[in-house]
């Protein structure tokens, strides 16, 4: 008897968890109403059932108003907001809040009936639909710190584990069942006098349902891949399909701002961040040098070699850059085979020294096809004895760069002019 118990058990979970995520799937077609409507529909039966309706399973007495419709109705949450964003989610929770305080204030008021008897005796047990009610307030208060504990959990596992998503789902599910069970049966056992049993059998059954949640939303997530099956508005290439609202924000904010080809922050990025690097650091008595970098000759290269030749040598620039740079500066593209690298906290004869380095590095590191050397001619300006704004920093630098170019190229140039160490050239 028992393992049939748990098969119904289980269909039941299916059913649920098929029928509730369809009209979720199918939110643009059908509105989102029918599945949040339905979400509360499930309320009563739900809380109804974990009252009176107790079953033997293997692990114990369960009722599957708790373990079936509550735990499925939270990853029901969990489900929205990974489809939409807390905006959304935050409706049918205060609804369902709202909506049980609702019901047990009507509760009230129909007790001051005079009831009419009915033929074959029947009558209301006012007393049970109270208890009820305050059964219901109870739940759904619990369920308003779980839904909130879930999405909060699932994207504090995301700092761990960002691509595992099923895996997310599964273990913020079972911690926040874990909580709500603790919780849960604390009203049953004041109100119903719940024996210690209910409350490990629910647990565990709870934990059963959340893995067949997850084993379900791991089978949704894969037919949701099969283009025949992907109607919703989110486009299915859209490789975001399984991140959060927040995720997505943060990887668009992460993109924005990015040189596409080189993957360094690009002229908007400088514009936006850089002007508060040079305040932060005058504020705090610092200095703040700025090394504008070009490439030499590059238009040969693109004529000589080919534009995707020139890409590739633009990426090699940048690799150097990168390496040799410390990740409190802040590097850019200026423009097209320029950069401009800050470099917080350093004096000009500090940056002019690592600016030579640079110089040098590159020269060695990055070839052309034709096995000569790239070169590049930089300009250093240094805050504040050169300017106090970006603007003034840039003109600066920029002014230095040009002097560099028509010194021959392949050196470096600040304050005093042609950097000594510079003179040999290193690409001659
Ligand atoms: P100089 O030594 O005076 O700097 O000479 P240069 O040829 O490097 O200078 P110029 O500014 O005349 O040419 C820069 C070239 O960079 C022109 C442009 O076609 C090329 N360029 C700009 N952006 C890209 C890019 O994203 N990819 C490639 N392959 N080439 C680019
Ligand atoms: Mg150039
Ligand atoms: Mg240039």
């Amino acid at each position: 008897m028992q393992w049939f118990n748990l098969g119904l058990f289980l269909l039941e979970a299916v059913i649920y968890f098929t029928v509730m995520t369809t009209f979720l799937h199918f939110r643009r077609q059908l509105g989102l109403g029918v599945f949040l409507a339905a979400l509360g529909v499930m309320h009563f039966m739900e809380t109804y059932l974990a009252a009176v309706f107790y079953i033997e399973l293997p692990l114990g007495t369960v009722s599957p108003g708790s373990s079936v419709f509550f735990a499925g109705k939270l990853m029901m949450i969990l489900l929205l907001y990974l489809k939409e964003d807390a905006a959304t989610v935050r409706q049918p929770i205060y609804g369902l809040f709202l909506g049980n305080l609702l019901t047990v204030g009507i509760a009230q008021l129909l007790q001051f009936h005079e009831v009419v008897a009915l033929p074959g005796g029947r009558s209301a047990d006012m007393g049970f639909l109270d208890e009820m009610g305050w059964l219901m307030v109870w739940g759904t208060a619990l369920l308003y710190i779980d839904a909130i504990g879930i999405i909060l959990l699932y994207e504090r596992l995301g700092r761990f584990f960002r691509n595992h998503v099923v895996l997310r789902f599964a273990l913020s599910g079972a911690a926040l069942l874990t909580f709500d069970q603790v919780g849960f049966y604390a009203a049953l056992n004041l109100l119903f006098d719940a024996p210690p049993s209910v409350f490990l059998g629910g647990w565990w059954a709870k934990l059963l349902a959340v893995a067949l949640y997850s084993l379900l939303f791991a089978a949704y997530l894969k037919i949701e891949q099969i283009p025949r099956f992907a109607r919703s508005a989110r486009e299915i290439t859209d490789i975001f399909h399984a991140l959060t609202f927040r995720e997505r924000y943060q990887a668009l904010l992460a993109q924005s701002g990015v040189d596409g080809l080189t993957g360094v922050f690009n002229r908007s990025r400088l514009d936006a961040e850089v002007p508060k690097m040079i305040r932060s650091c005058l504020d705090r008595g610092g200095e703040l040098s700025l090394v504008m970098i070009d490439v030499d000759r590059f238009k040969e290269v693109n004529d000589r070699f080919g534009h995707l030749k020139g890409d590739e040598i633009l990426k090699d620039v940048v690799a150097r850059l990168r390496i040799s740079s410390r990740p409190s500066d802040h590097l850019s593209r200026f423009g097209g085979e320029e950069f401009v690298l800050i470099l917080p906290g350093m004096d000009h004869e500090d940056a002019l020294a690592f600016a030579d380095r640079l110089r040098i590095e590159i020269c060695r590191s990055v070839m052309r096809p034709d096995g000569q050397c790239v070169t590049v001619s930089i300009g250093v300006a240094t805050a504040p004895e050169d300017g106090h704004v970006q603007d003034a920093l840039l003109g600066c630098a920029d002014e230095r760069l040009y002097r560099a170019k028509k010194d021959g190229r392949d050196n470096v140039h600040g304050r005093f002019g042609r950097l000594a160490s510079s003179e040999a050239g290193a690409g001659a």
